[in-house]
């Protein structure tokens, strides 16, 4: 792969469990406000035991694989999927610089809720030395309290968007994102419970469920869906 500069990428981890509307759109804005090269999108392992009998590895990614079809610039990275065990996202960090290169911008892109625990995470301050954080706040999102790493983080290393292509990383932008109110664990009831998801996640998904039957879809008089 070319080691340059112009490989400004985006890394969003997820379940994806399905992928849906939600993540895409979190991805986009970070990738158009930043202009980045590209996005890959990284299914993370989900033990066995963990896991729906229905909603294999395999589905998710290639659900992650539909959803990026036509979308400029978006990929999925199987890295962590095909791992037998759970991988740090530091890790999954270090495995992308090494493919794009020291000079290029690397964007970790995550909702606020997630980097309210970044101080707990496994080697966090080597994720700020590799990579910038984009973190999406929602309404509803609560800030980190004045007495967390997360707020003294902010304090520091907060900038404009802008200042994110400054740099390869080490720096946090908080993005005021789309509100969407869509999630995986909303969708999969849904969906067992016989209510059309359609427009919530993309089409392409949508069928890939219909076929495979997830999340206890049952096409018995559903010619509608
Ligand atoms: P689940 O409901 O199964 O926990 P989820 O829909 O929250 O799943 P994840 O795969 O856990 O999806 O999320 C991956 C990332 O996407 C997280 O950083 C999360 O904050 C973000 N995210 C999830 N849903 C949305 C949404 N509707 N809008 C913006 N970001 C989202």
């Amino acid at each position: 792969m070319d080691k340059s500069a112009s490989n400004a990428t985006g890394v969003l981890g997820g379940t994806f469990d399905p992928i849906h509307t939600g993540h895409l759109r979190l991805a986009w804005e970070a990738k158009s406000r930043l202009s980045l090269d590209f996005v890959r999108l990284v299914p993370c392992h989900v033990p066995t035991h963990r896991e729906s009998p229905d909603t294999t590895a395999k589905h998710r990614l290639t659900m992650a694989e539909l959803a990026c079809i036509g979308v400029p610039g978006f990929e999925v990275d199987n890295w962590e999927i095909t791992r037998n065990d759970p991988s740090y996202s530091v890790s999954t960090l270090l495995h992308v610089r090494e493919q794009i290169g020291d000079a290029a911008q690397l964007v970790f892109i995550m909702g606020m809720d997630a980097f309210n625990q970044f101080s707990n995470w496994h080697e966090w301050q080597t994720i700020l030395t590799v990579a910038h954080l984009w973190v999406a706040h929602r309404p509803g999102n609560k800030l980190p309290e004045d007495d967390t790493t997360e707020y003294q983080l902010l304090q520091q290393l907060q900038c404009p968007a802008d200042e994110l292509k400054t740099c390869p990383a080490g720096k946090i932008h908080v993005h005021e994102t789309t509100a969407l109110d869509i999630s995986a664990t909303k969708l999969r009831q849904q969906i067992a419970e016989g209510i059309t998801p359609r427009f919530l996640l993309p089409d392409a998904v949508w069928a890939y469920i219909q076929q495979n039957k997830l999340y206890g879809y049952r096409n018995e008089n559903r010619s509608n869906d």
